[in-house]
């Protein structure tokens, strides 16, 4: 080909996939230079691989897939290539929207701070313009942060909740309460209707038509679709809390909200004891608020009812880790599994979905030439990508690691030295573990015994394995007993206690780890000191002012026991958590919750909870405080206030403090660095954070000093248990409670997915987020679609022995035949109005993975319950 001559070329404009009409990011290729850092941040660090350069020569161009469709390609809307990208050829949608250039270009100020979503705890930068955050950044790739300059979608693009209409701007009161004199009083409506408000139960939402799946452009070339957005839609509007909600309710004052809720909690506690009352503490709220939060009900109000979103989350694991290592946190770090493990062992972890920046540091690790191995009935992005997937039955775990186990042996790969220097009771594992050959465990599981002994293999080999699970194995009925035979699997191979042999329960919401730890939790302070030991109890109580017989010494209620009618609970207080979302078998939850005598919930926005509650407090967002979180690896880091709450919301940390006095406990603190002065005197491990220590990195506790530097890595010469050693414990299979039969003949599974959070009070109002997955879905193989006559966005109906509900089809072969999954963000879809509300014996975890379900075709309108 004749090149053109340079005397009649112009400067080229350059072209190339625009991604019209994306909520998040678009191309202007006009200012490409065509340096490819977007291609190689996408392929490289992300492992993604979406942009590609097109063409040649002078008609170069960068595309998305091969056909302009992001979505077909695969991509995840990271915003990596956003990052990179020198010229803003490639740009993010939303700032543009909502500021000027001047407002983007200079920022009044730049703030550090943690993502509110997942336990990764990706650091970012929030830029600030007009008093509101006006984009997220991360810090450079230099800097040393657990992201190494990633972030997710949700961290770089879902921070818009906080400025959503639904906003909480002022204190509510349930209509009916009256101050008369100096005492409030109930006028309203007793009985039912004291509670009551114009709305829907979820169990009626449930039963509704809903709209199909969103009309993705898979499949579609980008050129075709509309090249501006609808700027009259706001596409936010559809989860809006409804108008009705508020009805019920009227603004009111902080004093009377303040007033009335000492004086309710101060009732019940007078009138029935302390173990009438209770509060669900938040793993989005930071360690200070949490502290503050469990302070408050063992010291004023002398009840050890205090529990958080770790029971439905990872409360199995630290069940299993407690009883085998007295631990309840990670032993390693993100950064060894990335760098120096040679196999890599997931089990009920969709990485790349729930925590992507790990997600992506695992793909890395593979690109590097660790080996893969997942074990999860879905074939997730990491299960496709495995040397080994093993893709067993749901809640066949214990006869799966067993079997492994068990192959081990026969082939004399256990780690002896291991066992016999760092491990008791291992004969007694050894014999549980005989009888579950691969042949056998096959028949239970699905898998195929080849697999399970060539995964074996690999894991015993390592020469470094790191074992990686999360809430697939850990929500289950007998979770804990899953968990520890996973345990039994790596102390059998001497996985742990090495850089590369990391044992890494990955951690759900960004301070679930800092929330147990600072014992919000019913049977421990802080650092898991028993609140059943005297000599800790009388610390406590010394720091705290108060006298010791105050606090009591019996263990409190877990959030599962809770909201049961037999649980004497009859006030409760919650700090951002929307429990009647995320508790199994919601119709029973909901109708508990309207029977209490006094509830407060303190939140951003009135959640499906809120709605029954006496008094809804204001609260702050992430960006509008100051605090410490613990990531999954135990990293402590500090995210500073960008942004004043608006309107009269007030941070969490302010209000618990005043709440605190107006009980009569002094809580004198001025700054969530007071209260950190206060946390490190009764927490061994951490005394040696504070906050100019925190800066930067953060500390990865123990950092039992004030010159300590923090650990990387635990247990590389003894387990913190009396003998210093690891104990095994044997486990037995059992079947999941319910199995499929005639009647329900599915199994579903519940889980996250990628543009959402929990029960989406935050990520569906976070406008880019939820434009990609505005609505509930179900996902389901493709034969049983085709066999039930049902294809992509067709309503099905999902009927558990507890209740029934309808949602949209996802036709998808991530699922198994037999299979389906729903995830759990969606009120109108809830997955759990289904679920079972079993409860593992240890840890009180529910059976959330795994129940026998009936699917059947629901064709709008004729909705009636099959
Ligand atoms: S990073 Fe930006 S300038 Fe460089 S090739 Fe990609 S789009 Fe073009
Ligand atoms: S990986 Fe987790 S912490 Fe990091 S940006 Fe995404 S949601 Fe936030």
């Amino acid at each position: 080909m004749t090149p053109t001559p340079l005397t009649s070329r112009d400067l080229p404009l350059r072209s190339g996939d625009e991604r019209p009409g994306d909520p998040m990011i678009r191309h202007d290729m006009t200012t490409c230079i065509l340096c490819t850092r977007c291609v190689r941040a996408c392929e490289d660090i992300q492992v993604v691989g979406v942009l590609d350069v097109a063409y040649r020569g002078e008609h170069a161009e960068i595309i998305v897939g091969a056909d302009g469709d992001p979505d077909k390609a695969g991509c995840t809307w990271c915003g990596e290539c956003v990052r990179v990208c020198p010229t803003g050829a490639i740009f993010e949608v939303m700032p543009r929207q909502r500021f000027t250039a001047d407002q983007i270009r200079r920022p009044e100020r730049v703030v550090r701070g943690v993502c509110p979503y997942c336990g990764v705890g990706c650091q970012v930068d929030f830029h600030v313009a007009g008093g509101q955050i006006s984009r997220v950044t991360s810090p450079d790739i230099e800097a040393d942060t657990p992201n190494y300059g990633s972030t997710c979608v949700k961290g770089r693009f879902g921070y818009d909740f906080p400025q959503h209409k639904d906003r909480l701007l002022k204190p509510l009161i349930r209509r009916g309460w009256q101050k008369e004199g100096e005492r409030w009083v109930w006028r309203g409506a007793r009985g039912t209707e004291r509670r009551g408000g114009p709305w829907q139960s979820i169990e009626g939402e449930g039963g509704e038509s809903k709209p199909a799946t969103p009309p993705r452009a898979t499949g579609k070339s980008v050129r075709q679709l509309p090249l501006l957005e609808r700027v009259d839609l706001d596409i936010r509007d559809r989860v809006a809390t409804p108008g009705p909600w508020y009805e019920p309710f009227r603004e009111a004052t902080w004093d009377e909200a303040f007033e009335l809720t000492a004086q309710e909690l101060g009732r019940i506690k007078r009138e029935r004891g302390g173990d009438a009352l209770s509060c669900f503490s938040s793993a989005k709220c930071s360690n200070e608020e949490n502290y503050l939060m469990m302070r408050l009900f063992r010291a004023a109000l002398h009840t050890n009812n205090v529990d958080h979103c770790t029971r439905l989350c990872h409360s199995t694991s630290v069940a299993a880790m407690q009883r085998a290592l007295s631990t309840s946190a990670a032993s390693g770090s993100m950064r060894e599994v990335e760098t120096a493990c040679d196999v890599i062992f997931i089990a009920g972890a969709n990485t790349t979905e729930t925590h992507p920046v790990f997600g992506a540091a695992l793909k890395r690790a593979c690109e590097r030439g660790a080996k893969l191995i997942v074990a999860d009935p879905r074939r997730t992005e990491l299960a496709d990508r495995a040397d080994i997937h093993l893709q067993m039955l749901p809640g066949t775990d214990v006869a799966l690691f067993s079997a492994m186990l068990s192959h081990i042996l026969a082939r004399g790969l256990e780690d002896k030295q291991f066992i016999a220097t760092r491990t008791t009771n291992f004969e007694a594992v050894r014999q549980a573990v005989a009888p579950y050959d691969p042949e056998r465990a096959s028949k239970i599981t699905g898998v195929p015994a080849d697999l399970i002994r060539r995964a074996a293999e690999i894991y015993a080999q390592g020469p470094n394995t790191s074992t990686l699970w999360a809430m697939g194995l850990t929500q289950h009925a007998n979770g804990t007993d899953l968990v520890a035979s996973l345990l039994n699997l790596m102390l059998g191979c001497g996985m742990i206690g090495r850089w590369g042999a990391a044992m890494m329960p990955v951690r759900g919401q960004n301070n679930v780890q800092g929330a147990s730890d600072m014992g919000a939790i019913p049977f421990v302070y802080t650092d898991y000191r028993s609140v059943k030991d005297p000599a800790v109890r009388a610390e406590y109580a010394k720091v705290w002012g108060v006298p010791a017989e105050s606090l009591s010494l019996k263990e409190g209620l877990m959030v599962t026991e809770v909201v049961k009618e037999e649980s004497g609970v009859r006030g409760m207080f919650i700090m951002g958590e929307n429990p009647i979302i995320s508790d199994p078998d919601i119709a029973h939850a909901e109708h508990w919750f309207r029977e209490l005598e006094f509830l407060v919930v303190q939140d951003l926005f009135l959640t499906e909870t809120a709605r029954y509650a006496d008094v809804v407090l204001p609260a702050s967002s992430f960006a509008e405080k100051t605090g410490t979180f613990v990531n999954t690896e135990r990293r402590i880091q500090i995210s500073h206030q960008a942004v004043p709450p608006p309107g009269e919301a007030r941070g969490d940390l302010e209000i618990l403090i005043e709440l605190s006095e107006r009980l009569g406990l002094p809580t004198r603190f001025r700054s969530a660095e007071d209260v950190m002065n206060e946390i490190v005197q009764v927490t061994p491990s951490w005394a040696g954070a504070t906050y100019p220590r925190l800066e930067g990195r953060g500390l990865q506790y123990p950092v039992p000093t004030r010159e300590h530097p923090g650990t990387d890595f635990l247990f590389a010469d003894r387990f913190p248990t009396a003998d210093g050693k690891a104990l095994m414990v044997p486990v037995e299979y059992a079947p999941p409670v319910e199995l499929p039969d005639d009647e329900y003949p599915f199994v579903m599974n519940t889980g996250r997915q990628l543009y959402h959070w929990h029960t989406g009070t935050m990520t569906r109002r976070a406008s880019g987020l939820d434009a990609r997955e505005p609505t509930p879905v179900v996902e389901i193989h493709p034969d049983d679609a085709a066999r039930l006559g049902v294809g992509e966005g067709d309503l099905i109906r999902l009927t558990s022995r507890r209740n029934t509900m309808v949602s949209a089809a996802r036709v998808s072969e991530r699922v198994a035949p037999g299979q389906v999954f729903v995830p759990f963000h969606f009120r109108e879809a809830a997955a759990n109005l289904l679920t079972n509300p079993i409860l593992d014996p240890y840890a009180k975890m529910a059976e959330l993975k795994c129940c026998a379900v009936r699917v059947e075709a629901a064709r709008s309108p004729a909705l009636s319950p099959a």
